[in-house]
Parts: C-alpha cells; sequence; structure tokens
C-alpha cells in the first residue's frame, strides 16, 4: 500500500498540531503507525490521500449510519448554506428537530441542542445537579462520556489505550464527586448508593461501546432505573452512540427501559457538529431561561447542522426496515469472527472483537484483550482494504451502505487472517 502522501501530510500536520491529529485515537498510536489522510468518502468507501480505498467501519465513530455523502443530505445541506451558516437567533427548523426528537426518544419531553457529546453530558450532569441539589453523580469504569473535567476518570476508548488513567490539568476537587461502578456489576453499585447519600445522577452508556462493544446483562439497565428512582438520583442514559442506532428511539426503546434524561450526539447531526439533551420536561425546565441551571452556545442548533440532522432522522424514521439490515449484516460478520475463533460483542450494528478466551462484561475482562494480537489483525484488514478503528477498545460500526458485496469483502478477509489465534 502506498501511503507516500498520507506521510508528507502527517509529518507537517504535527508541526503544527499537537501530534497532528485534533483527536487523540485517529494518530493510530496503539498500533504504532502512522494515520492515514483522509481525502474523501463515498457510502460504504472512504478514500486516502493515496487514492487507496478501503470499506469504512469507522464511520467517523459513528454517524454516518448511512454510509458517507449520502445524496439526500448532502443537497439539502448545501441549498441550507445558501440562507446563511448562522444567525444566533431561534429558527423554525429547531423545533422541527426537537420535535422529532421528542417523538422518537421515549424519554425526550423537551430538548435542547448542543454542539457536541462531551458539551450535552457535561450540561445534563451539571442540570442533574441542580435539580436535585445533591453533588455526587456514579459513572461506570471503562464508560466515555466526552472530555468535560468530572468525568475523565476511567473513561474508555483513547484514555484506554494510552494508558492514562486520569488526565492531567483535571484538579482533585473536579473528581471527588464522581463515584465509580463496574459495569455490569449491581453489587457494585448498592455499595456506593449505602455508603453516600448526596448522588444527584448515575450515567451510563446503556450499551457500553468504548472499551469495545459490552452488551448490558440481562435486567442491568432495568436495576439501574429502579435504584435510581429510590434514591432520587437522576439516571441519564448517554446515547451519543446508541441513539439512532440501536433502533429509532434508541436503547431506551431497545431494552423498554426509561431514563429521565438522556444524551444525543454523532447521528441525530447527520455528519455535522450537533448533539443533544432531552428528558423529563419539569427537569428540563430548570434550564435557563425558564430555570437556574446555565448552559448556552453560540453555535448551538446551528440552521445547517440541524438541517443534517431532521434529513437523517428522517430517512431513519421512514426505513424501518434499516435496523433489521443492519442487525443482519452484524449477525454475518460476528458469526465469521467466531467461526474463527474470535471473541466478538454484538448488538445491533455495534461490534467488536476481543483477544482474551473470556467473556467480556466489563472494564477488567475488556483490557485483558491482547493488544499485540491487535495490531496483527489490525493492519491485515487495513492491507486488505477493510478500515477498522485503530484501536482494540472502538466499535466497528455498520452502515447501511454496507451492502452484500462490502459484507462479501470483510467475511473473507476475516477468514484469511493469518496467526492471529
Ligand atoms: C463520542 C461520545 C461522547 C462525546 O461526544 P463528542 O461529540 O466527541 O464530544 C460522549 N459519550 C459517548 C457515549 C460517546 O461515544
Amino acid at each position: 500500500m502506498n501511503n507516500t502522501k498520507s506521510e508528507k501530510y502527517f509529518e507537517k500536520a504535527q508541526k503544527y498540531i499537537p501530534g497532528g491529529v485534533n483527536s487523540p485515537v485517529r494518530a493510530f498510536r496503539c498500533v504504532t503507525g502512522n494515520p492515514l489522510f483522509i481525502k474523501r468518502a463515498n457510502g460504504a468507501y472512504i478514500y486516502d490521500e493515496d487514492d487507496n480505498e478501503f470499506v469504512d467501519y469507522v464511520c467517523s465513530w459513528g454517524p454516518c449510519i448511512l454510509g458517507h455523502a449520502d445524496r439526500r443530505i448532502i443537497d439539502v445541506v448545501k441549498a441550507e448554506c445558501e440562507n446563511g451558516l448562522t444567525f444566533g437567533a431561534p429558527t423554525a427548523k429547531e423545533t422541527e428537530l426537537a420535535e422529532m426528537i421528542c417523538n422518537a426518544i421515549p424519554c425526550a419531553e423537551q430538548v435542547r441542542l448542543v454542539s457536541s457529546g462531551t458539551e450535552a453530558v457535561m450540561s445534563a450532569i451539571r442540570l442533574a445537579r441542580g435539580y436535585t441539589g445533591k453533588n455526587k453523580i456514579i459513572k461506570f469504569k471503562g464508560n466515555y462520556h466526552g472530555h468535560s473535567d468530572g468525568l475523565l476518570v476511567k473513561a474508555g476508548s483513547g484514555l484506554l489505550t494510552e494508558s492514562v488513567a486520569d488526565s492531567s490539568g483535571v484538579p482533585e476537587g473536579y473528581v471527588k464527586n464522581t463515584l465509580l461502578a463496574d459495569y455490569n456489576d449491581e453489587k457494585s453499585v448498592e455499595r456506593i448508593f449505602k455508603n453516600n447519600d448526596d448522588i444527584a445522577a448515575l450515567i451510563v452508556e446503556p450499551v457500553a461501546a468504548n472499551m469495545g462493544v459490552i452488551p448490558p446483562k440481562k435486567s442491568f439497565l432495568r436495576f439501574l432505573r429502579d435504584i435510581c428512582a429510590k434514591n432520587n438520583t437522576i439516571l441519564i442514559f448517554d446515547e451519543v452512540i446508541t441513539g439512532f442506532r440501536l433502533s429509532y428511539g434508541g436503547a431506551g426503546e431497545y431494552y423498554g427501559v426509561m431514563p429521565d434524561l438522556v444524551t444525543l450526539g454523532k447521528i441525530v447531526g447527520g455528519g455535522m457538529p450537533l448533539a443533544a439533551y432531552a428528558g423529563r420536561a419539569d427537569i428540563m425546565q430548570c434550564v435557563a431561561p425558564v430555570g437556574n441551571v446555565y448552559q448556552a452556545g453560540t453555535l448551538s442548533g446551528n440552521p445547517i447542522a440541524v438541517t443534517a440532522g431532521i434529513q437523517t432522522l428522517k430517512i431513519l424514521r421512514e426505513n424501518p426496515d434499516i435496523y433489521n439490515k443492519l442487525d443482519k449484516n452484524g449477525a454475518v460478520l460476528e458469526n465469521v469472527y467466531k467461526e474463527k475463533g474470535i471473541n466478538a460483542n454484538r448488538v445491533g450494528s455495534l461490534l467488536s472483537v476481543f483477544f482474551t478466551e473470556d467473556e467480556v462484561t466489563d472494564y477488567s475482562s475488556a483490557v485483558k484483550s491482547d493488544q499485540n494480537t491487535f495490531r496483527k489483525y489490525f493492519y491485515q484488514m487495513l492491507e486488505n482494504g477493510i478500515y477498522i478503528a485503530p484501536s482494540p477498545f472502538e466499535a466497528m460500526f455498520i452502515s447501511v451502505c454496507h451492502e452484500e458485496k462490502e459484507i462479501e469483502k470483510t467475511v473473507s478477509t476475516i477468514r484469511h487472517l493469518k496467526g492471529i489465534i
């Protein structure tokens, strides 16, 4: 594979951008290589600056459920640009998107639009604290909720692979109110509630997807729902990945459990910088200007991003078969890995493999995955034209553009993997 141009761009990027990237996991550090610089993408395919073609299973880390450069989205976005890029005043389209979110997500009665998943989660946590008047929060080891200070504790993905337990620059005081529980371990949650009475919120990825994919054990989410209700603690589902991916109504609908608040990102912006937090109206009414919990944004509800979001949700809503197709293709890949003797976890179109014999159900079992084997696996896939995340703790994202041809190519590559097990 010729990487001449990517190498050249990477060298220059490192001069002007720390590590040459604007988000750490892009840097290929944990597969000890250099990142490919991407020129364009279409459907299920992504093309680098050297014109290498790959079937893309990163899908921009989740947003591209409809594949890349969908004509139906590009056209409305282009047209909307002609009206101006931002106004800093309300638009009718913001309400249209908010209404669509409320109709889609079971717990959503009101919505606030923001620009990133990090911002959505940070704001939802502040809101939960403002609403309850309590200070502490519970999060799970290996769940990632963006990079706000209080949540950078055992935070998964980039932080797992870089072996940075915590970020520097986060004062102790910011994390002392963050209590850590073990994913899928009800006892660890009970213990925290028993020893603390000041818990404003419990936040969880309803399907963990930032330490590899780990499904919730049967009744785990139901258990969280009940214990939060009993303790007047706000239950927040961080559905930045699962929202509109597991089903149109997200994990809340998929598992039939209603949180009090939900955070959305990735798919909801259709590839543009847009995210949201939403939930019970009595809680959302605490947000300024109605209530005293302050949260604002110059580009919040940006008209171009909102347009891309509306169009994406419309397509998903009007084509519910999409979710069956994603699930079916997910199952095909999962089975091929398993036939090959590779440990795979999957929920719908979220899939990941672990190079460990043991079942992976939480953070400590996930980090047993062998990184050297992952590295070998990653480069064999890449050499065969399959682009997966350059980290063992990220999900593989399947899009509706992954058709039989792309799935077949992937299946055949997996079947021919060498020296992996
Ligand atoms: C990606 C992600 C975030 C952060 O979203 P950004 O838009 O990257 O800030 C938060 N929570 C989860 C579950 C995520 O996967």
